[in-house]
């Protein structure tokens, strides 16, 4: 969005860092990669499994590339060691530059083109990893099958995180345009492609920028976030090591283009899904008395569960119990053997949805034995179906909140309230502060107004150069205030 450049002209201030950073950089041209370097061997210990030109050493190819890209930017940006909107506004003019957003917008239709389901996002994967090769920005892989840890920076800590999701929908695509799903029965409904290549062009950006950065951003492009935990699975393999700080985006049809919503404390709901198996004694319906009948149970139960949120919980405190399936016999005269139920239950802390859990365990048990029938409750446990809440750090929404200011203008930030949807990103916002926030994709004229996980969902793709930007700014000005 041009406009948005326009709100930020230069201003005299780049003239004045200019000079400073001038005067630094002959007086004293090393010191930055002395000192990172004194300090490297003893912190940094990844193992990246592709990195480009000195896989043994890849402290020293950060290093190297930091002397370049020093000397390369000297004369077009200014020195962002002190923090100003002039460097917010550097930001935005890489990812608004004509080349960049071309290139952001063709990763994107790649991947849209081309949707792969959770786990198996094998192309995907490859073209982030040839992506990063061209950057020279070095990565670990795999991570979670398909997943990938890259690294821009100092080697050095801080590190703070970025999160991009990687998986499709098995949805037939209903868009017709040029770059529409070419695999049958699988689409990018949930706007994962834009994210990954938001999070792409945040590299280049942070790339570009790699001189200005005091510690290290990680980039994490996971698999399986809308089945199988892949962040759950991301985090057993090493990518939240050492990191301090994780922030995330998605995009969001109910904001218009380019707009940044958030808010502190829970923002998504923690989620569950249960299967109910209750057991009686077939017999013929004309004689009730000779058979147990499951269905009669099965009914209480469901009646009895609406009695968990409206008479057990706090009204201020939001939760759901759904039950969304009820399948019984399919005969009119025969009493079934058993009623099978399934649902889903919802709540914004871990404690009131393990009570949840609990109460609905309970119900099912006891009210199957009322009516003299048994019951069997499962919750998938060990299936990675269970999401927890996700509750945005106060300090890291705080965070979102002023880079997004900066970046598109405080009127283009809201707060928003919170949703009963659930997403991964919790796993990681259980172990370190963190911050999820939206990026307005809504656009009414290209008709970019549908919902996640419709086969009419679409994007406008002016969002990718803004978000990032957002991605990257969050990410350098997060090293900047909290960086030694
Ligand atoms: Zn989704
Ligand atoms: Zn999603």
């Amino acid at each position: 969005m041009d406009t948005l450049v326009k709100l930020f002209p230069i201003t005299c201030k780049k003239a004045i860092f200019f000079a400073i950073f001038l005067g630094f950089i002959l007086t004293n041209p090393l010191k930055g990669a002395k000192t990172s370097a004194s300090s490297s061997s003893d912190q940094h210990d990844f193992t990246y499994f592709k990195s480009i030109t000195l896989l043994k050493n890849p402290n020293n190819m950060v290093l190297q590339n930091q002397t370049r890209t020093s000397k390369l930017k000297l004369f077009t940006s200014s020195d962002c060691s002190i923090w100003t909107k002039e460097c917010s506004n550097e930001i935005l003019k890489i990812a608004q530059k004509k080349e960049h957003v071309k290139w952001i917008k063709s990763v994107r239709r790649k991947i849209h083109e081309y949707p792969e389901l959770a786990f198996e996002e094998y192309e995907t994967s490859e073209l982030v990893r040839q992506e990063l090769e061209k950057m020279e920005i070095p990565y670990q892989f795999p991570l979670a099958t398909t997943g990938i840890r890259a690294m821009i920076g100092s080697g050095q800590p801080p590190f703070v995180a970025l999160r991009a999701d990687m998986d499709a929908l098995p949805i037939q695509e209903a868009v017709e345009w040029e770059h529409k799903s070419k695999i049958a029965g699988k689409m990018h409904a949930c706007g994962h492609d834009a994210h990954v290549a938001m999070l792409i062009g945040a590299a280049k950006i942070l790339k570009a920028r790699e001189k200005n950065l005091k510690g290290t951003v990680i980039l994490i492009f996971q698999p399986a976030e809308e089945a199988g935990n892949g962040a759950k699975r991301m985090i057993k393999n090493g990518a939240l090591e050492n990191v301090e700080a994780i922030f995330a985006v998605h995009v969001s049809h109910q904001h218009p283009t380019g707009v940044i919503g958030s808010r502190p404390g829970p923002l998504l709901a923690g989620c569950g899904f249960f299967r109910a198996v209750i057991s009686g004694k077939t017999g013929q319906a004309s004689n009730p008395h000779h058979s147990i009948d499951p269905v009669l149970a099965a009914s209480a139960a469901v009646i009895s569960l609406q009695s968990i949120v409206s008479r057990e919980s706090n009204p201020l405190d939001s939760q759901v119990v759904s039950v969304t399936s009820f399948n019984a016999g399919d005969k009119f005269d025969v009493i079934p053997e058993a009623v099978t139920l399934s649902g889903t239950f919802r709540a914004f802390s871990s404690t009131n949805f393990y009570q949840l859990l609990r109460r609905i365990r309970e119900v099912f048990t006891e009210q199957a034995s009322v009516f003299r029938c048994s019951a069997t409750v499962e919750f998938f446990e060990d299936k990675d179906t269970i999401y927890p809440p996700t509750v945005n750090d106060d300090r890291m929404y705080e965070h979102v909140k002023k880079v997004a200011g900066d970046l598109v203008g405080p009127t283009n930030f809201k707060v928003v309230p919170p949703m009963m949807g659930a997403e991964d990103f919790s796993f990681y916002s259980e172990l370190i502060p963190a911050a999820f926030f939206y990026i307005g994709i809504r656009n009414e004229t290209l008709g970019s107004y549908h919902t996640g996980h419709s086969p009419h969902f679409m994007i406008d793709e002016d969002v990718l150069p803004i978000g990032a930007a957002t991605h990257a700014a969050i990410a350098e000005r997060y090293l900047y205030e909290y960086g030694s």
